[in-house]
């Protein structure tokens, strides 16, 4: 059955078809999540994104887990807050969930954890980010009624696994 739930933790250490970095245009590896899916993921990793050339923000990325315990990583580029105007900054961020999505759903996944995309070093208001995250994958399992995916919001603290909670209920 598709559904939306909230998880808390590292990242990391979640089993799923596929966890959602917030990387960087690079592919390359860089701080917070995208350091620590890197570390736990192992090497090849990095190898196989040095072949992707990148990625623009609001798009996305696939490749496989390596060692950790999901089976892909699912690479988007969030919008650094107020690099562009609001409107565009929103619209970014929701492309990011919605373009994952369609990535996972393209290579038959059925499991996605994502992490706050552009809520830590880029700067998104974590309330504003987690209404979008919500609303767009909301959309996303109303517009794909016929396909299963259980989509995971991972909170990596308590605050924001409250800001979920309130988001999710409203
Ligand atoms: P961005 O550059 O897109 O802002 P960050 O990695 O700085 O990405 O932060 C994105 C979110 O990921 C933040 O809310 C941060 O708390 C969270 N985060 C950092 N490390 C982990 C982890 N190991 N597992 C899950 N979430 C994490």
């Amino acid at each position: 059955m598709s559904e939306i739930e909230i998880v808390q933790g590292d990242i990391t250490k979640m089993k799923a078809d596929a966890i959602v970095n917030a990387a960087n245009k690079s592919l390359l590896g860089g701080g917070g999540v995208d350091g620590a899916i890197h570390a736990a993921a192992g090497p090849q990793l990095l190898a196989e994104c040095r072949t992707l050339h990148g990625c623009d923000t609001g798009e996305a990325k696939i490749t496989k887990g390596y060692n950790l315990p999901a089976k892909h990583v699912i690479h988007t580029v969030g919008p650094i807050y107020r690099f562009h105007s609001p409107e565009e900054d929103a619209k970014l961020l929701a492309a990011c969930y919605q373009n994952s999505l369609d990535l996972a759903k393209k290579n038959n996944l059925h499991s996605i954890i994502f992490s706050s995309i552009s809520t830590g070093v880029y700067g998104y208001p974590a309330e504003d980010a987690a209404k979008i995250a919500f609303a767009t994958a909301k959309n996303w399992l109303a517009d794909h009624p016929d396909y299963e995916m259980k989509i995971s919001m991972c909170a990596f603290d308590q605050r924001m696994a409250d800001i979920f909670k309130k988001e999710m209920n409203s």
